[in-house]
């Protein structure tokens, strides 16, 4: 049995081939025992942090901070933004994780849940005064769905003094986020990055940083006000993943502007729906049949369990790893990333396959 060498599992996901040449020039320059805060780190820091607001259209006035992980963001934003509570809407294990999360340091925030196939009614949603943080997941990776621009618009608009969260993780760095529509937004790289697990970014515009002064909450390593004072000067509280914030610089350089990576994998993502759709067996099908909510990011295909575990091994034997399906959609789904590390090459691969065994 060949090892699998095509990898389309949505996170932890294939990393830029780059990512190896990479590794050799930061040991041999030296990086991986440099002090986090010396000189050369601040460099690589700010660099990259200059490097992220150019490559994905992050606006200048918004502040740019480094974590561990997705999830650690969940614990810096309850715990340094909501004094009372939040309110969650989800359609999906990711954002539901974050609400069970949130409650557990802040047990009046609350939620609401959205159908797989429907956009989020924005004018009928109740969200009481005392809200201090609403929280969507703008790409669900467990279900392959997406809130678009217009509706984080129209919550931004409706409910003007929260602040909107965005969990964006399998969207940001692939994606063209229109980040001046929200206040907080935050990926692992893991993802779109195409970069090994062990660091996030999150965005935070000026009013976030004006409450979290506010509020100013530091009892904790990752207290936010503690993050922004040490980011003043490019530094992070405590001895960050200084190896994958250097990958994180190198792969940025290499990447083209979001706006053409956005096109191209749009273009994408709309070619594989019109695959599964038109040319696949009719045993599976796709998940989410509403094209408006179509994550462009993460598809998810369905069927029998029995069908869904035979495509899975199947493809492992030609050397394919397809996606897990996740949550409530384990055993009937699994999933596919179009995520921009992925050639285009190794999508005509993914067809031939399901075309051979699944037309
Ligand atoms: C992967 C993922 C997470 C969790 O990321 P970690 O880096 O493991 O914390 C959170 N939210 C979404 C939408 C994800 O896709």
């Amino acid at each position: 049995m060949p090892e699998p060498t095509l990898n389309f599992y949505p996170g932890p996901s294939k990393v830029y081939d780059q990512v190896k040449d990479y590794l050799i020039m930061a040991f041999d320059e030296g990086l991986l025992g440099i002090q986090h805060r010396s000189e050369k780190f601040v460099e690589i820091s700010k660099n990259t942090v200059a490097l992220l607001k150019k490559k994905l259209n992050i606006p200048q006035d918004y502040y740019v901070f480094f974590a561990s992980s997705a999830t650690e963001c969940w614990e810096i934003l309850t715990q340094s933004l909501v004094k009372r509570k939040s309110f969650h809407i989800y359609n999906g294990a990711f954002g539901q994780k974050w609400l069970d999360y949130a409650r557990k340091i802040r047990p009046e925030s609350s939620g609401t849940a959205f159908d797989l196939q429907a956009e989020i009614n924005v004018a009928d949603l109740q969200v009481a005064s005392d809200t201090d943080l609403i929280c969507i997941t703008q790409n669900e990776t467990s279900n392959g769905t997406q809130i678009k621009e217009n509706t984080i618009l129209n919550l931004f608009n409706r409910f003007p003094d929260p602040l909107i969260a965005v969990d964006a993780t399998s969207s940001m760095a692939g994606i063209n986020l229109k980040f001046i529509k929200a206040d907080i937004w935050y990926a692992s790289v893991q993802k779109c990055f195409g970069l090994p697990a062990g660091l996030a970014v999150m965005v935070c515009s000026p009013r976030t940083i004006y409450r979290a002064k506010q509020i100013n909450e530091r009892r904790y390593y990752n207290s936010l006000v503690l993050m922004y004072e040490k980011m003043l000067n490019f530094q992070t509280t405590y001895t960050p993943n200084v190896l994958n914030i250097f990958l994180l610089n190198k792969v940025l350089e290499q990447r083209p502007l979001i706006k053409q990576i956005d096109k191209d994998l749009t273009q994408r993502a709309q070619q594989l729906y019109d695959f599964f759709q038109e040319q696949v067996t009719s045993n599976l099908g796709l998940l989410v049949e509403n094209p408006d909510v179509r994550s462009y990011t993460v598809l998810a295909v369905k069927g029998e369990p029995k069908m869904i575990e035979d495509v899975k091994k199947n493809a492992a034997r030609q050397g394919i790893t397809l996606g897990n399906g996740y949550g409530a959609w384990a055993k009937n789904t699994f999933r596919i990333a179009n995520f921009p590390a992925i050639m285009d090459e190794e999508y005509g691969v993914l067809k031939d396959f399901f075309l051979k065994f699944y037309a």
